[in-house]
């Protein structure tokens, strides 16, 4: 009986001595930082299982070890888990202030963006007294300012609309751009109209579509827009009324031809008093509108004032010199002789010819054709004589170009 009861002992000591440290390990694993309970726990359930196993001294040390053992591998797992998740807590720390940070450089680059674009337009209109040279560059900077694929503006002056640049026609959004009697921003979901005034005259307009900006943000950029662009505008509307109203055009410093028709009107009448010749030389650059589709209309313009500063430099001081029409020129020759004025329309022609002009990318070179007509003999009335040099003009054009005719 008694050794059966020491066998019992035995044995129970044996399986309270393996669950002691399981229990111990279980409660320290499941509930984590429990290390106080999970020693409370291994002390009531080894207690019995020491007591007996104090006569087996072998099972104790074996169990004291697997305790110990057990411990130490759940406090290192602890110290892993631990660690990973603070490592993973840092990292996502450092990656949402990097993206906090990113956004924020982003915004700042956009606005930069932004403002050297409005910086440009700026720059560009109060560079220029003419509007059509800029259109393009300031629209282009425009649409940057704006983020909007497509932007139009108009002028006002007056009764006049005059698009200043874009892709809309003031015919297509006439109906649209009538709301304006009631407020200056229509927004159109699609498309947005702004308004800008000058003692309540609308001054100019814009007409944008393909954006991404709210309806606030948008007007907002508009109505900053036109605060800053509209000295630049108001000036150059008011160089252009100046311009109109000179004797001398803006481009080239020879007279208009208004102050033309005046003056050789003037002329034939002095040279019927006086009975003196007259000779009348109109000269067509050959071939301009190439110069302008290839190297662009300031080109153009570039070449236009170079030709006027070699006929001022080649004529004489009596003589006068007019833009005739857009790339044409008219001299008036009061007391020329009919050799003469050859030789001389000859000497500018060549002069012309042999003249390099700077168009930004390139040199290049170009010729005149002139007609000539004189007074009295092609002409006695101005009509006449301009209509004569014209035709001769017309011959100098269809006998090959680069030459000079005699009506
Ligand atoms: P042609 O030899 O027959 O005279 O040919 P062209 O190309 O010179 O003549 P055309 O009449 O076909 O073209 C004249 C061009 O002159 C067209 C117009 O754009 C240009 N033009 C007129 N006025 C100005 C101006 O003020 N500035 C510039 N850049 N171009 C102008
Ligand atoms: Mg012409
Ligand atoms: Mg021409």
């Amino acid at each position: 009986m008694e050794g059966i009861r020491s066998d019992m002992n035995e044995t129970i000591a044996l399986i309270m001595a393996c669950i002691a440290p399981l229990g111990a390990w279980f409660i320290s694993s499941f509930f984590k930082k429990r290390k106080t309970l999970a020693l409370i726990v291994f002390l009531i359930l080894s207690t019995p299982a020491l007591w007996i196993s104090l006569n087996y001294p072998l099972i104790l040390l074996t169990v004291l070890g697997l305790t110990i053992t057990l411990f130490l591998i759940v406090d290192q797992q602890e110290l892993i888990k631990s660690n990973t998740l603070k490592e993973e807590e840092e990292k996502k720390e450092i990656l949402s202030s990097f993206n906090k940070e990113k956004d924020v450089f982003d915004r700042i680059a956009a606005t930069e963006r932004e403002f050297a674009s409005l910086y440009m337009v700026i720059k560009i209109l109060s560079e220029t007294f003419d509007f059509k040279n800029v259109s393009s560059l300031v629209k282009d900077k425009i649409s940057g300012y704006l983020g909007s694929k497509s932007v139009s503006m108009f002028l006002i002056d007056g009764q006049e609309i005059e698009k200043f640049f874009g892709e809309v026609d003031i015919s297509q959004i006439i109906n649209k751009a009538a709301m304006f009697e009631r407020e200056d921003f229509i927004f159109l979901g699609q498309e947005a109209l702004y308004a800008f005034r000058e003692n309540g005259f609308i001054l100019f307009f814009f007409h944008i579509s393909g954006f991404d900006l709210n309806k606030e943000i948008l007007k907002e950029k508009l109505e900053n827009l036109s605060l800053e662009i509209f000295p630049a505008i108001k000036r150059i509307s008011l160089f252009k009324k100046i311009d109109k109203l000179s004797v001398v055009d803006g481009l080239t410093g020879v007279y208009r031809r208004g102050v033309f028709d005046e003056k050789l009107a003037e002329e034939i009448s002095r040279s019927k008093t006086f009975k003196t010749r007259l000779a009348l030389m109109i000269l067509d650059i050959d071939h301009f509108k190439r110069i302008n589709d290839t190297y662009g209309h300031q080109a153009g313009d570039q070449v236009l004032k170079k030709i006027a500063k070699v006929l001022k430099d080649s004529v004489y001081e009596t003589d006068f010199i007019a833009r005739y029409g857009g790339e044409e020129f008219a001299v008036i020759m009061p007391r020329a002789q009919k050799e003469g004025t050859l030789r001389k329309a000859e000497h500018i022609r060549k002069l012309i010819e042999n003249e390099v002009f700077d168009v930004g990318v390139e040199k290049i070179r170009i010729t005149i054709s002139a007609g000539i007509a004189h007074y009295p003999d092609n002409a006695t009335t101005l009509k006449d004589l301009i209509s004569n040099a014209d035709s001769a003009l017309y011959k100098a054009k269809e006998s090959g170009r680069n030459r000079i005719c005699q009506y």
